[in-house]
């Protein structure tokens, strides 16, 4: 009988599922983006406080207005003297904030460690998040 190899293989792969298990560090911990200060003007949506919104998320306004423009498939436009983004479409603040933290989640927080200390690497047609507190690369989608 080969009890005593197979109690090897079920050993190494206890093993291999508790190192799979350890939490990543910090990853769980919640953060904070400021909630968006919503104005509706007819057919659209003004976010006022939307450079402070991108400084938080670490990246640039421009990106983060595509990104809202693409998935709320509306036009709009980012208006870097007054920090606004003007959305050509009515949207409630739960909306736009549910797709921030889709950013979020995408395109700023690290899936290997969980921190936000990450920029985005374009490397031709892909991009890849890039972890500065790990190290970690991940390919995301482009958009
Ligand atoms: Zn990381």
């Amino acid at each position: 009988m080969s009890s005593g190899r197979e109690l090897l293989r079920n050993y190494e792969y206890l093993l291999e599922r508790l190192y799979q298990k350890v939490p990543p560090k910090s990853g769980s911990a919640e953060y904070k983006i400021p909630d968006p200060e919503i104005i509706r003007i007819g057919n659209q949506t003004i976010i006022r406080n939307f450079r402070e919104i991108s400084q938080k998320l670490k990246r640039d306004p421009q990106l983060v207005a595509r990104f809202l423009q693409k998935e709320l498939a509306a036009a709009g436009s980012y208006d870097p003297g007054s920090g606004q983004l003007v959305l050509n479409i009515r949207v409630s603040r739960r909306v736009v904030n549910q797709f921030l933290q889709l950013f979020l989640r995408q395109y700023v927080r690290c899936p290997t460690c969980g921190s936000i200390d990450t920029r985005l690497r374009r490397e031709g047609k892909a991009w890849i998040l890039v972890c500065e507190a790990c190290g970690a690369e991940q390919p995301v989608k482009a958009f």
